[in-house]
């Protein structure tokens, strides 16, 4: 093969990609659902939202759909739904977004982090058991980067130690596990439909569930106008009319709109997402040093929107060349957004370590709890080296399989010709990755 583009050579991919990679897909009928809302003045009224909701839990198979500002809302909310309270532990993966974990010491809670599995980058199920102790309340599941965390067994330690599961679904709107839709496995999930995730409508969340009782404390939270006296759940009625977060939760009806319109056709949009990705990675099997984040074909799961595409990187296979090497090697060939990394380990932040959020007088992370549950160092050392496991890939929005090959090109070249990137490797900064992670904030 040709000489490496950082090398001078002639750049893998030539082509324009057009509108390949443009997300959201916004039409007449998206612009049009906002206008009505805008010059109505409806902004903060919920007659779309409450729509909304009711197709949402239609298409997720749940009984319930609650609408929120935005996905850190819904998780909050979801929460509290299943009861966190003072001293109370979550279980969290430590490689995901803040929003799937931070909110709980505003509930007086605390979390413990579990180690995420190398392939599926996924909490480890294995890691998860011996961290429960006396008031752990949850499993926070993240399906990370749209692959399903493997349910079952997390669902059995589960319903053995009488503890729920959250599922953030953030990543992976509308994806399968075993056939079954992710974000109904558990007791709620709860997700970000923000404008960067798959299913994008704006700034905007929503949390999913069949049981009332947590449904019903989602919307005490922070949804005072929906709060009414003839709840179902006898303890809350007396409170009905106020927020009992202290919260206001309700979704911008501009979102809603656009949301009502982007459903309708997400599915069919994500399985061009899909026909697309897995055929980038078909390309690439068995590529040294590059691995498939992807789920075992005819497996009945599912990638749903591939949010945030990434590889698994392997440098063992490629004489140890870093891959932040490889990233920029990568790039220069014409991929732009091949960067490595992904969300650093939420534990090795000062929040979760030090920071006195309350003024409790010690740390907010033990501020409340009965044992100390912050990790020492190295105590997760896959989540503490994520960041040089992984790099970003395109993420295909559309099926052109001539352009597709172009980019599979551009890995299979730098693979191929790793030897010659050894030499001046200036290897892996001390930290790779960031707290945000995607492009519309900045580190
Ligand atoms: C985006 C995201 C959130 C938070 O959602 P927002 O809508 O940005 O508040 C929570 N969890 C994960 C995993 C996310 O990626």
């Amino acid at each position: 093969m040709s000489k490496l583009a950082i090398f001078g050579g002639p750049k893998a991919v030539k082509s324009d990609p057009g509108d390949i990679f443009d997300w959201p897909i916004i039409t007449k009928e998206d612009e049009e659902a906002v206008l009505d809302v805008i010059r109505r003045g409806a902004m903060s009224a919920t007659e779309i939202t409450l729509k909304f909701e009711e197709e949402f839990a239609k298409w997720q198979g749940s009984r319930y759909a609650l609408a929120f500002n935005n996905g850190t809302a819904a998780l909050h909310a979801a929460m509290y739904a299943c009861g966190i309270g003072v001293g109370d532990e979550i279980i969290s993966p430590s490689v995901t977004f803040w929003g799937s974990t931070a909110q709980v010491f505003s509930l007086g809670g605390t979390v413990t982090f579990a180690e995420v599995d190398p392939d599926t980058l996924c909490i480890d199920p294995n890691d998860i058991e011996h961290r429960i102790g006396e008031r752990t309340k949850a499993i926070m599941v993240v399906h990370y980067l749209g692959h399903p965390a493997d349910m079952d067994p997390i669902m059995e330690i589960a319903k053995r130690h009488n503890i729920k599961v959250i599922e953030d679904v953030s990543h992976a709107q509308g994806g399968l596990y075993k056939g079954r839709k992710l974000g109904t496995i558990g007791d709620v999930g709860a997700m970000s439909l923000m404008s960067g995730k798959s299913l994008a409508i704006g700034e905007g969340g929503m949390l999913v569930t069949d049981d009332i009782e947590a449904y019903e404390r989602a919307i005490v939270m922070g949804h005072y106008e929906r709060f009414k006296d003839t709840f179902e759940t006898e303890y809350l009625r007396p409170f009905a009319g106020l927020p009992m977060g202290g919260y206001k939760y309700r979704m911008h009806q501009v979102s809603s709109a656009v949301g009502r319109v982007q459903l309708k056709y997400y599915d069919e949009r994500c399985e061009e997402i899909r026909k697309a990705m897995n055929y980038f990675w078909d390309l690439l099997e068995g590529v040294p040093g590059i691995k498939t984040h992807r789920v075992p074909e005819n497996s009945n799961s599912n990638m749903a929107g591939w949010y945030a595409a990434r590889g698994l990187y392997r440098e063992e296979e490629l004489g140890g060349l870093s891959v932040t090497r490889f990233a920029e090697a990568v790039r220069a060939e014409g991929v732009l957004d091949c960067t490595p990394g992904c969300n650093a380990a939420l534990h090795t932040h000062e929040l979760f370590y030090s920071c006195d959020v309350y003024g409790h007088g010690k740390p907010t992370r033990i501020a409340n709890a009965i044992r100390d549950v912050r990790e020492l160092d190295n105590s997760l050392p896959i989540s503490e080296k994520i960041g040089s496991m992984i790099y970003a890939i395109p993420w295909f929005k559309r099926y052109y399989p001539e352009i597709i090959e172009e980019y599979a090109n551009a890995f299979r070249k730098v693979s191929e010709n790793y030897k010659e990137l050894l030499e001046g490797d200036p290897g892996n900064p001390p930290k790779l990755g960031g707290w945000h992670f995607f492009k519309h904030t900045e580190d």
